[in-house]
């Protein structure tokens, strides 16, 4: 299959919203609306994990996954307020997002912390979403590979070639994300190409690579069409069903 044929995946991140009537009614639409979309595009949300119970009984027989926006470093113990990977396995759950620029800047996540709730999801059988992003200083610096090459290695140390074939990748630059101003197609392209090789040197090639950071229905077929583009991580325009599927809709015209 070329680049040009992957399959695409797009996650929606609900982020700290929603309420279980509004969720009911998005879940609902969103789950008709997949339906209806070719097989070549995978569709996820990731949500608050106090509503797993709910997703799961109204997604589960759908074509949509669901996973959550972080795990615990630990499996188990007095960490009172956190969510094991396993508990979050017990709901159906596919995803766990870790490194969100959200979690590493409000709740102070170091990049080794990140590695080690990437290995507890992978034991518990979820796919990591590892999020990955540069802030505008540090782009304006010219650091954007440094940066993001860092935080992916810091990951992929702790990992065998088969564990880290088991990873999705998202690159999210910090000054998009619910900014309204997105990467734009070069940008983000360029850095996924700078990704893929750094993931092709650990035997993972072919791990999807996201792009995150203001991805709207105007500007997602565009960077769809990048060839080291496997899809996107949806914030803002994922609670909004006509807009999320219109991006999942983006991602069918041009998957394979
Ligand atoms: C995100 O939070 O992962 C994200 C990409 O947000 P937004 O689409 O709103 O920029």
């Amino acid at each position: 299959m070329s680049k040009q044929q992957r399959a695409k995946l797009v996650v929606g991140n609900w982020k700290m919203h929603g309420r279980l009537a509004a969720n009911a009614t998005l879940l609902r639409a969103i789950a008709q609306g997949a339906g209806e979309l070719p097989a070549a595009v995978r569709v996820g949300v990731c949500v608050p994990s106090l509503y797993l119970a709910q997703t799961q009984s109204l997604l589960e027989g759908s074509p949509v996954v669901w996973g959550v926006q972080d795990v615990s470093a630990f499996t188990h113990g007095a960490y009172t307020g956190e969510v094991a990977a396993p508990m979050v396995s017990d709901f159906g759950a596919m995803f766990a997002i870790v490194g969100h620029s959200e979690r590493r800047a409000y709740h102070r996540e170091s990049a080794e912390l990140v590695a080690v709730k990437t290995q507890r999801a992978l034991e518990a059988g979820l796919t990591p979403i590892v999020c990955v992003g540069e802030t505008l200083e540090e782009r304006e610096a010219g650091s954007t590979e440094q940066v993001v090459g860092a935080q992916l290695d810091e990951v992929l140390e702790k990992l065998s070639a088969e564990e880290a074939a088991r990873l999705v990748v998202a690159y999210e630059p910090v000054w998009a994300i619910g900014t309204g101003k997105s990467a734009t197609s070069e940008q983000a392209q360029a850095v996924h190409a700078f990704l893929r090789a750094r993931l092709a040197a650990k035997g993972a090639a072919d791990v999807p690579l996201l792009y995150g950071g203001s991805v709207k229905p105007d500007n997602a077929e565009e960077l769809f069409r990048q060839p080291d583009i496997d899809g996107g991580l949806i914030g803002g325009a994922s609670l909004k069903d006509r807009d999320f599927l219109a991006i999942c809709k983006a991602a069918a015209s041009v998957a394979g």
